[in-house]
């Protein structure tokens, strides 16, 4: 069982892995804090983007000897192979950590992968810890690795002009959740500049009407994890793919209660769709809707 500080840091470690959103693509949000031996925070640390350390080195690092027989807590498994940085597993041995927390396990490492060789090394491992908690910031990432396409949002908005200045804020917060961002027929990095561009590469084009799915696959070859499609221009080659878009965006203004079906309509809300976020602002309210999953 997890302790209450171990739950107090994991909470502390989802927080931190969402200030990777956006930039760490193809890797996933990881965020990561080390409670020494009497369950006092000694490091913390997320990942940023890729090629830099991840988030259990971060944590190590700041931690240094505290981080010895202490606990690492950690949003996602940590990986069990050397790429660009050593593996986290092996470095979270050899700072001697006796315990490790882990929200969500990595589907890509089938029982082979950081929480196994931990176990192996004698290293206490607890899974599954806040995991719903966790997927509020890893689900996106989790989605598009399980299926091998960027994570579809479609912000239902009206087009450029028209657009209010609630919808614009609304659009530009969500902009900077998704690595790629897809309106009408431009195409932008969510954060212009924020991945490493030495691992991230945008489509050749905006044009997803031929084909939506072999679209989002070329764009996941080139280490993309999340698309935003805005407004309707590409309502045409979307419907048919609805299936395949995995979160809704949607921002209404503030209305008169007489007027409150004509805002709020039962197709704004399609089945097999679960609210995610509610946002209520001066002269708007906004909400996202992410599929249900088995
Ligand atoms: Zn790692």
């Amino acid at each position: 069982m997890a302790s209450d500080l171990e739950l107090s840091a994991m909470r502390q470690a989802i927080t931190l892995s969402a200030l990777g959103v956006g930039t760490t693509s193809p890797n996933p949000p990881v965020g990561c804090v080390i409670l020494d031996q009497h369950g006092a925070v000694v490091g913390a640390g997320f990942h940023r983007r890729k090629g830099e350390p991840h988030a259990e080195a971060h944590a190590l690092k700041a931690a240094g000897d505290a981080a010895r027989g202490g606990t690492a807590v950690v949003t996602l498994e940590p990986c069990n192979h050397v790429g660009v940085t050593p593996a986290c597993r092996q470095e979270l041995i050899n700072a001697g950590v006796s315990r490790v927390v882990i929200a969500v396990m990595d589907p890509t490492s089938r029982g082979e992968g950081g929480a196994s060789m931990l176990a192996a090394a004698g290293v206490e491992v607890e899974t599954d810890v806040l995991r719903d908690e966790a997927l509020t910031v890893l689900e996106p990432w989790l989605t598009a690795t399980v299926r091998h396409r960027p994570y579809l949002t479609w912000a239902l908005s009206t087009d450029g002009e028209h657009q209010s200045a609630a919808e614009k804020r609304f659009l530009l917060d969500l902009r900077a959740t998704a690595d790629l961002v897809v309106a009408g027929k431009t195409l932008d990095e969510g954060i212009p500049g924020g991945h490493a561009s030495a691992h991230f590469e945008l489509p050749g084009d905006a044009d997803i009407g031929g084909s939506v799915l072999q679209w989002l696959s070329a764009a996941y070859e080139g280490g993309v994890r999340s698309t935003l499609v805005v407004g309707y221009e590409h309502a045409a080659a979307l419907r048919p793919h609805l299936h395949a878009v995995d979160e809704f965006a949607v921002a209404v203004p503030r209305t008169d209660p007489s007027q409150a079906l004509e805002v709020v309509h039962s197709d704004l809300i399609p089945i097999g769709l679960r609210l995610v976020g509610v946002v209520a602002r001066a002269d708007a309210l906004t909400f996202r809707m992410r599929r249900l999953r088995a």
